[in-house]
């Protein structure tokens, strides 16, 4: 068997087909998003879990699974299987007596960022990339410097010129150009746009570039395989750009297909977002399937300060697909949440990760979440990347 099933990208929107052998970012036909797919039928026919589950840890055991087609081009810092935790103190004062965590600070970089990083700056160089370029709220950025240092790529960030102190100097010590943007990470897409127009850049932006998804879509193998192959019944996900949510929907999807799930069961998606910058949850309740940009988004979840997502579509289909939700949760209550999942389970969470803690007791509230329901937070990041 190949070392990799890639064998086409498809276009999210028009599912044009279009060449997964060189470098692409969005459809060039109607600029959508592009999905990466592979020979399911050969992996059905010639993988077994029970083989993955056997290798060496770490994202790359699901290599089948994933774009970078020979071993040598894998660019690693040991990222993925990071550790689900059960959350017993904190389910019992909130009311929930199967809550879980899974910790994404554990990868390199401290967030799932790198995930995403790990896949496309490996597949971006084992095309022929040499320079590579990103628009971030700050942690996409810190990874992609990371792995782009890894590799050997010369590698340039824009951020908002209030982004966290660490992600500015985690960029510089890992040799990337750091470039700051009065405004948001919109107004930083719009400068690195102008950049890669003149030529000699790739943009690794969210959503415009297909490989960063696919990193990220491990969460759902590994979350599937830690579950014996019986998914839980709700996932909450701390929502910016939304490409973690939507492929953790993706890999359940190929899951499916692939004949590994054990019940028919899906979980119900949920995106939490910050109250000050909630453009998902406006378009869930008005039952819409775009966003329209947040006007003068805040909030201390740096990562959650997307006014628009390039993959809205995307986010909100997963959303009504899996018969999910969407949740805004104010700083406050951020702020709380992180305390409060501090001091009864030892987690210092970013408040990212906190928000889904938060979301919990509005759930409950609005009898959307049952007592005894398995449900996975995802704390995306540590909240030492956010001191002051
Ligand atoms: C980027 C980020 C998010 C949001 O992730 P998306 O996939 O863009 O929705 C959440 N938490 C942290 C810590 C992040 O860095
Ligand atoms: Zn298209």
């Amino acid at each position: 068997m190949r070392y990799s099933l890639l064998t086409h990208l498809e276009c999210s929107r028009c599912h044009h087909h279009w060449d997964s052998g060189k470098l692409q970012n969005v459809c060039p036909d109607c600029q959508s998003p592009l999905l990466a797919r592979y020979d399911l039928p050969a992996a059905r026919a010639e993988l077994q879990r029970e083989s993955i589950a056997a290798r060496p840890r770490g994202m790359n055991r699901w290599h089948e699974l994933l774009p970078v087609q020979t071993p040598e081009n894998v660019v690693t810092l040991g990222e993925g299987d990071t550790p689900l935790l059960n959350l017993p103190h904190l389910g019992a004062a909130i009311g929930l007596s199967r809550l879980m965590l899974k910790d994404e600070s554990l990868n390199p970089t401290s967030t799932f960022k790198a995930r995403g990083q790990a896949a496309a700056i490996s597949r971006a160089k084992e095309l022929g990339a040499q320079q590579v370029i990103i628009p971030t709220a700050g942690n996409a950025g810190g990874a992609m410097a990371a792995y782009a240092s890894r590799a050997g790529l010369v590698a340039r960030v824009y951020m908002p010129a209030d982004t966290p102190h660490s992600n500015m100097q985690e960029c510089r010590a890992v040799g990337a150009g750091v470039v700051l943007v009065e405004g948001l990470i919109t107004d930083a897409a719009r400068a690195v746009s102008e950049v890669v127009r003149q030529g000699g850049w790739f943009d690794v932006s969210t959503f415009k570039e297909p490989y960063r998804l696919e990193g990220k879509k491990v969460m759902g193998y590994e979350l599937a395989e830690t579950f014996a192959w019986v998914l839980p019944d709700v996932i909450i996900y701390p929502a910016g750009g939304g490409m973690g949510l939507v492929a953790i929907w993706k890999a359940f999807a190929e899951l499916e297909e692939l004949g590994w799930l054990n019940g028919p069961n899906r979980p119900r998606m949920v995106a939490v977002q910050a109250a000050g910058c909630a453009p998902v949850v406006r378009a869930f309740e008005a039952g819409e399937m775009t966003n329209t940009f947040w006007e003068n988004a805040g909030t201390i979840a740096s990562g959650l300060r997307v006014p628009k997502s390039y993959g809205d579509r995307l986010m909100m289909e997963t959303l009504y697909q899996s018969h999910g939700t969407a949740v805004a949760v104010s700083d406050e209550q951020i702020r709380a949440a992180q305390l409060q999942l501090g001091q009864s389970e030892g987690i210092f969470a970013a408040p990212e990760g906190a928000a889904t803690v938060a979301a919990l007791p509005v759930l409950l509230e609005r009898g959307w979440l049952k007592n005894d329901e398995r449900v996975v937070l995802l704390n995306t990041g540590t909240g030492l990347k956010y001191l002051p």
